[in-house]
């Protein structure tokens, strides 16, 4: 069985523990979760319908069949052509594949609502409900194949040196591709001095000196699933005071976050652990953003570590810990690893070297 079976599995599960009858989906994050299948969604109606019980079905174009049965995992494919009334054939499927007459229905986030229109016209008596319901909170766990795919992506690293930021960020990228990554987590951040205390500043024409701290953030994507980390370097010389205070605050706030991670800790508290140490240090008012975010098949997703998020950590979730301290107009330090909640406490996934020396 593939890890999309198993995943479709769990999700007929939890339909069950909610009293669904069954999860439509589009394409997008959820059907790629679920069968492997990326493709963005388009004009013609393409579902994949998950029954509480029984056999998973597509309801595709024809033109998509074939793709799709090459890519996916999925037995029941069944095809409507461009001559035929789409809604007709949809209702055509719903009923050959026992979708209830006034069936709960659980809908993907995103689909769009000529589509819905449609699921609605073909069973007028149905509840909607929506497929983060139960996929979010599946998505948020993850498993082995995802976490192994992120440790993968971990084993890759890029060392860089002066130039642009903009030559240096294309330098990364290369590097990147040739160990093996499939395409950019995001765009590459490549802050040096002032530029490194704007958050989202990505790169440009600025040359980097010696002896001042670059922010890079960067990340690529392998089987799907994307990497993200940041490194505050020096590339050459010796950085003065300041800049060696401020890293080893972020560093230790950093280390403390992390530290804090494990299953049952609400996550705040772990946002809360960063932020003390930076407040202790008198920066809190130069820490301006979360202190992580979830990683899986978005580069963004929950859970998010912030103050106030009461969610509890469990095995499975995989987030970014990355506490920043920037001073407008001076530089800024960021240190972002990717850990995994293990049983015990948790994981990172990042194992380059931390310091402000190459
Ligand atoms: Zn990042
Ligand atoms: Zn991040």
């Amino acid at each position: 069985m593939t890890p999309f079976e198993r995943r479709t599995e769990t999700v007929q599960a939890a339909l069950g523990d909610i009293g669904a009858d069954a999860l439509v989906c589009v394409p997008g994050r959820t059907l790629q979760y679920l069968t492997g299948f990326e493709e963005p969604q388009r004009d013609r109606h393409l579902l994949f319908v998950v029954p509480r019980s029984g056999e998973p079905a597509a309801f595709l174009p024809s033109l998509s069949a074939a793709q799709f049965r090459t890519e996916t995992w999925v037995r029941e494919v069944d095809t409507w052509g461009d001559g035929d009334d789409p809604v007709a054939a949809l209702s055509a499927f719903f009923d050959d594949r026992g979708v209830p007459a006034a069936p709960h229905l659980l809908v993907d986030d995103t689909m769009w609502a000529t589509f819905l229109q449609d699921v609605r016209s073909v069973r007028p008596d149905a509840t909607v409900g929506l497929a983060s319901e139960v996929v979010a909170d599946i998505r948020l766990r993850k498993d082995d194949a995802e976490i192994d795919a992120l440790r993968a992506v971990r084993a890759l690293g890029a060392d860089a040196v002066g130039l642009t930021e903009a030559e240096l960020a294309g330098r990364i990228e290369s590097f990147l591709t040739d160990a093996g990554g499939e395409r950019l987590s995001f765009e590459t951040i490549v802050g040096s001095g002032p530029n490194g205390a704007m958050p989202h500043h990505t790169h440009g024409d600025r040359e980097i000196r010696a002896g001042e701290p670059v922010v890079l953030d960067f990340g690529t994507r392998i089987d799907g699933y994307p990497s993200d980390q940041t490194r505050t370097v020096v590339f050459d010389g010796d950085p003065d005071e300041r800049v060696q205070e401020v890293h080893d605050v972020v560093r230790r706030a950093q280390a403390a976050a992390v530290d804090a991670v494990g299953p049952g800790v609400i996550a705040g508290a772990v946002d809360d652990a960063a932020r003390s140490v930076i407040e202790a240090a008198g920066y809190g008012d130069a820490f301006i953003h979360r202190t992580g975010h979830g990683v899986g098949l978005d580069v963004h997703e929950p859970p998010d570590i912030a103050a106030g998020n009461e969610l509890e950590l469990r095995p499975g979730m995989i987030f970014s810990v990355e506490p920043g301290i920037y001073l407008e107009g001076d530089f800024g330090v960021r240190i972002e690893d990717l850990v995994v909640v293990s049983d015990a406490g948790c994981e990172r996934l990042n194992h380059t070297s931390r310091g402000l020396e190459c």
